[in-house]
This record gives structure tokens, sequence and C-alpha cells, in this order.
């Protein structure tokens, strides 16, 4: 439908929905959705009835809704379907994480005592991508390299670009056929379970540390997590993840004292480092062991510190309103392959 057309027809739905009888009524319902871009449409009747005498005590239908619907909040996460219920959903959970980290919402603030690491999990390289950098925030050339060698496809590996933030290329790998896409994507379907085998890594380590076995070490410790994905420019997972040490209880019961945060640090190295999912061979790929990337970023989170609570529930509940939309990509299934083009056309990189 030409653009005119589609606006002269919201007007005209404007213009009626302000003259309905029962405006004042959609109205409220429009507002108690919380500014919702896409409400769900509820059709139907409740009955509250009283169990021992059998008499109805309410009766609620929708059938006198303006247009016979009651409209709920969608109460999607993500920010790129609704803003208005990932805004909810991004403030809760920071609440969800600040209590974590400092007590409150049933967590005592004993909490704080306990060991706790923000901890950067990362993907490997699957080739070279075009990327910003930046040094006293200033750029810096993306790939400058003089000695840099030309690939198979005749391709110098080399970009001298001081690329900008919002730079189309930025993620793009530098020569496209020799990029492991096939890797890439294994990885992002596979670093759930990469994610698994990492905390039941985790665990062994932290009681054999200890000298104990997994079912001693439950009677003496709990380790708790929480994690977010990030997707980069380039297509692939991160995992930001919060992990602190509890008592046998959780929350309210202290670690014991040998769990400090330097023995939980140096087991999440350990994990991180030892554990892979293989992939099999099918068709035209190789088998591949997949395995985290050799970043590895721990910090450890303490009140007023270098790290605080607040920043780490912040960054935690940023990222669980995002995810591959954030970088050009789609965020939702694709069913006929026919809307393909038109969707890439819509949300691929450079469009306008
Ligand atoms: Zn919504
Ligand atoms: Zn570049
Ligand atoms: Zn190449």
């Amino acid at each position: 439908m030409p653009a005119t057309h589609t606006r002269s027809h919201a007007i005209a739905g404007m213009i009626t929905r302000l003259n309905d009888p029962h405006y004042a009524r959609w109205a409220a319902q429009i507002h108690r959705t919380g500014g919702c871009r896409q409400p769900i449409h509820l059709r139907g009747r409740v009955d509250h009835i009283d169990r021992t005498t059998g008499e109805i005590l309410h009766r609620y239908s929708t059938r006198h809704e303006p247009d016979g619907v009651l409209r709920v909040p969608c109460k999607t996460r993500r920010a790129s379907r609704c803003p208005a219920c990932a805004e909810t959903y991004r403030a809760d959970t920071y609440q969800l994480i600040r209590a974590g980290l400092a007590g409150g919402k049933g967590v005592p603030a004993s909490v704080t005592a306990h060991p706790c690491l923000f901890v950067t999990l990362t993907a490997p390289s699957f080739g070279t991508v075009h990327a910003r950098r930046e040094k006293d925030g200033k750029p810096l050339p993306c790939h400058a390299r003089r000695d840099a060698p030309t690939c198979p496809h005749g391709q110098v590996m080399s970009c001298t670009a001081r690329h900008s933030a919002d730079d189309p290329r930025l993620g793009e790998p530098l020569c496209p056929d020799c990029y492991d896409y096939a890797g890439s994507v294994l990885f992002n379907a596979l670093a759930p379970q990469l994610w698994r085998y990492f905390t039941d890594a985790l665990r062994r380590r932290i009681a054999k540390l200890a000298g104990l076995t997994l079912r001693e070490l439950r009677g003496q410790l709990t380790l708790s997590f929480a994690k977010v994905a990030e997707y980069q420019r380039r297509g692939v997972v991160h995992f930001h993840a919060v992990i602190r040490l509890d008592g046998p209880d959780g929350p309210a019961s202290p670690p014991p004292a040998w769990a400090s945060a330097d023995a939980l640090a140096d087991a999440v190295r350990h994990a991180a480092s030892t554990v892979s999912v293989t992939v099999p061979d099918i068709t035209d790929e190789p088998a591949r062991v997949l395995r985290w990337g050799e970043q590895l970023d721990i910090r450890p989170i303490t009140m007023g510190g270098e790290l605080t609570d607040q920043a780490v529930a912040g960054y935690i509940a940023k990222y669980a309103t995002k995810a591959a939309e954030c970088v050009g990509t789609l965020d939702r299934r694709l069913s006929p392959l026919d809307d393909l083009g038109r969707v890439v056309k819509v949300a691929g990189p450079g469009a306008t």
C-alpha cells in the first residue's frame, strides 16, 4: 500500500477511535499496558464462584470491552520488539541482580561478604574481522600490518582504516571466503552447552582444590550464577556472568573460610581453559572442537570498589533486553523462505 494511503487510513482510524463512546475505557486499557507496542488481545470470560454455595460472586467478560478484547502487555524482554515492556524487564532484572549482590528482596545483606566475581567468557576467533580500536579515546588503524600476508583468495590481510563506531564494515571479515562462518554459527548454537560444561567443571575444580568429593562439596558450599549473552559485532556471543560462593543453604549461609575469591578465580581460569564441545563432521563440514576464546576477564565485585554491585547489575540488566538484533541481524525466527529478501533488505547491514 502506498505511504499516503497508509497515512490516511491511520488518521481515519484515529478519528474513529476518538469518537468512539468506549474511548475512555480503551484509553484506560492502553494506559494499563504501560505503552506496550504489541499488546496481546484476550477474549473470554471469568466467573468467580463461591465453592461452598455455588453462588456467582463476580463475572467478567471481554464482550463488554472496547472491540470485545482485553489488552495486556506482551511482556517481551527484547527492546527491539517492545521498548516499554523491555524497560520493565530491564528494571526488574536490575533489582534482582542488585539484591543478589547487595542484599534485599529476601536476600540478607550479609551476602556482600561472600566471594563474588564478574566473569566474561569470550568466543574464539573465526577469522580476522574489521574492528574499531581506540587509545585514549582516539581511533587506531583497524589491522595495520606492514608484512601482512595475502590469503589464498588474494586478499591482503591488512586494513589501515580508522573505523567510526557506526561503520557498517565493523565485525565483517577481512576475507569472507576465509572466515569460518559455520564455526561461528555452531559456536553460538553450542555456547549454552559449553556454559553448562563450564559450571560442572568449576564445581569439580573447587571440590578438588578443597580435597572434597562433589557430594561433600554440596554440604559446604553452593555456587550461584547469573549470566547474560552479549552479541559482538562479528555476530558471536560472549557470556557475562556473576559467580558467587554461598554456604550450603544458599545466600543466607556463609561459605566456608577456605572458599575465597582467589580460589574461585583460580577455579574459573582452570574450568574455562579445559572444557570443550565436540561437533562431529557433517556432509561438507569437518568435525570441530569448540572452546572458549583465549580472552577471559575475571574481576571481583566489591561494594564501593572498582567494580560495584550497581555497575554489574546495570550491565547484566542492559544485556538481558538485547539480542542479536543490536548488531544488525534479525531478532526473530524466519519461516517462509520467500520473506528472506524482504527482511534482509529491511534489517541487513547498511540498511537505511
Ligand atoms: Zn510490550
Ligand atoms: Zn578494517
Ligand atoms: Zn581469503
